[in-house]
Parts: C-alpha cells; structure tokens; sequence
C-alpha cells in the first residue's frame, strides 16, 4: 500500500487481462476510519486477498464507493463488503447499468449486436465464452446506496462524468479527483458503444473533458497508471486524440457502407486478440455515431456512409 497524498492510500492488485493492475484507494474519513474506492475484480479466495490488505489500515473501512460498473472497479465490491461489514455506494445510472449488464446472462443479445455490427462468426463465439469467464470474477452488491452528482461524501463532492461508463462517478475534494477511469495517464480510456449505452458515448465524453478543464483538479489518482498531475493539460490532449481519431474514421468511410468492425480494422489494425477486437470494434462504434451527431457520416442499416 501506497500513501500517494495525506489521507489518500493506493492499493494494486494484478489483473488477468488487458491493463495488468488496477488501483484501489482508501480515503480518510472525519471519523477516523476509511472510505474504499473501487474494488478490483472479485475473488476466489475475498479473504486472503482482502485481509492483509485490512491489516495495513489503522482503522475499519467504513464505506465502500464504486466509481463504474467495469468488472475491474465494481467486482469486488462484493468481497469487501462482506468482509468489512461496510456498505456500498454506488452512482445510481451506473447502478442501472450494472443490473443491465451483470443482473442477466444474455449472450445471444449481445452475439447478435456484434454480429450486426461486422463482427467475424469466430470473434463472436470468442467473446461468449470470454464473457462467462469474466462473469465469475463480478461480484457486485444488490441495492447499494445511490449517489447522484452533487451528492457529498465526508466532504467530497460527487459528480457524474460519463462517457468511459454511462454514470461514471468520481470524487472531488481541495484538488484532488479519485477519478476511476475518466481521466488516465499514458494510455487514452476505452469509449465505447454497447447496448444500452447511452446513445453518443463520445459526446458524453467530450463533455467530461471540458467539466475536468473547469474543475481543475490539482492532481487526479486514477483506476490505472500513474497519478495523473495535470488533468487539465490531460484532459486537452485526450481531446486532442479522439478528434484526430474521428478525422481518421471519417476518412475511411465512402458511398459503400461499412460496419463498425471494418472502420476498426482501419483505426487500430488487424492484427487484435478476440478481446481487444470487442474493444476496439466498440470505439469505432462510439466515433461513428459521433461523426453521425457531427453530420460527417450517415447511417445505412447498420453500416456508415459519407453522407449524401
Ligand atoms: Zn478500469
């Protein structure tokens, strides 16, 4: 465990997929006690992962805060809950989501959605049997606290940023954002389009970008990588990514439809693994209906145009 501020601790645990570690950060409460946000994926063995990490503390988890509904920040929320007695809060849309995507196993929906949008028969069955794999590791607790923005816990104030996750929360307080996965260092957070995303997930994105520039944090401590310490200047250049990303999508498409999976053949290259492929096949989704909201491309079935 890492002190990275005055009351603010860090904990990483490993993960078995894609990004290698994810951040975990204890807050210290008024009270004296702590404040758990974010919980990795849920374990096999909650009481050997989570016990020696207790151990460290100088004082009980009072309140667990999971940022968004991504199986590496709300899986193990779960475990430390019942290991901790605390109770777990949680952004109400993104708790909405999470019983949307989590509460029912529905393969066939979401094979469906990939198919439509271009996806190979084999890339498909891939992410089936991907999905029931990482299934196992979300143990996500029923009927948690809802927090809106505007909300306060013990002196920091919530807000919704959404884009990475529909009702993204982070937590703000003299300076300093725990900003879950809304703003990273080094590497640009997934925007994505699934079903039942919101319907401009890139668009929401944008929106979160200029609240950072507003806000200005001092200092943000994210789900992954280093602290990043200037969130404004971050938050430019991601800005600065997506929409030379969008130029790039929007130079790919003609008077031929192409589906999403095509377009990210071209943005990220051929050469993915099945899990990547959902990812990078879910950001060519979110840039080209951003282009459709621009009025830079239409839609023609399930397949983008330049437009008319
Ligand atoms: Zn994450």
């Amino acid at each position: 465990m890492v002190d990275v501020e005055k009351g603010v601790r860090r904990v990483t645990f490993d993960l078995p997929f894609g990004i290698d570690h994810v951040h975990c950060y204890f807050l210290r409460a008024s009270s004296g006690g702590w404040i758990l946000v974010d919980t990795g994926l849920g374990s096999r063995a909650p009481e050997a992962r989570w016990r020696p990490v207790l151990a460290e503390l100088d004082a009980p988890v009072e309140r667990i805060v999971v940022t968004h509904m991504h199986p590496d920040h709300v899986g193990g929320a779960a475990d430390a809950a019942g290991i901790t007695g605390a109770p777990v809060l949680q952004g109400r849309e993104d708790y909405a989501q999470c019983v949307k995507a989590w509460g029912a196993r529905d393969p066939e929906r979401f094979a469906a959605y990939w198919a439509e949008h271009g996806m190979p028969e084999s890339h498909v069955q891939g992410l089936e049997q991907e999905s029931d794999r990482l299934r196992s590791a979300i143990h996500w607790v029923r009927d948690p606290t809802l927090l809106d923005a505007g909300d306060e816990i013990d002196g920091w104030q919530v807000e919704v940023l959404r884009g990475h996750a529909d009702g993204h929360i982070v937590l703000l307080r003299d300076g300093v954002l725990i900003a879950g996965d809304v703003i990273l260092g080094g590497i640009t957070p997934a925007i994505g389009l699934y079903p039942d995303s919101r319907p401009d997930p890139l668009g929401d994105y944008f929106e979160t970008l200029d609240r950072i520039v507003e806000l200005a944090p001092r200092v943000a401590y994210s789900g992954h990588k280093d602290p990043v310490t200037d969130p404004v200047g971050r938050a430019r250049e991601i800005r600065a990514h997506h929409v030379s990303r969008l130029d790039h999508a929007a130079a790919v498409l003609g008077s031929r439809p192409l589906s999403a999976y095509e377009v990210s053949l071209s943005l990220f290259g051929a050469e993915l693994s099945t899990t990547l492929r959902r990812f990078a096949t879910a950001e060519a989704l979110a840039h080209l209906e951003r282009l459709v909201h621009e009025s830079r491309a239409d839609r023609v079935g399930s397949g983008y145009v330049v437009p008319a």
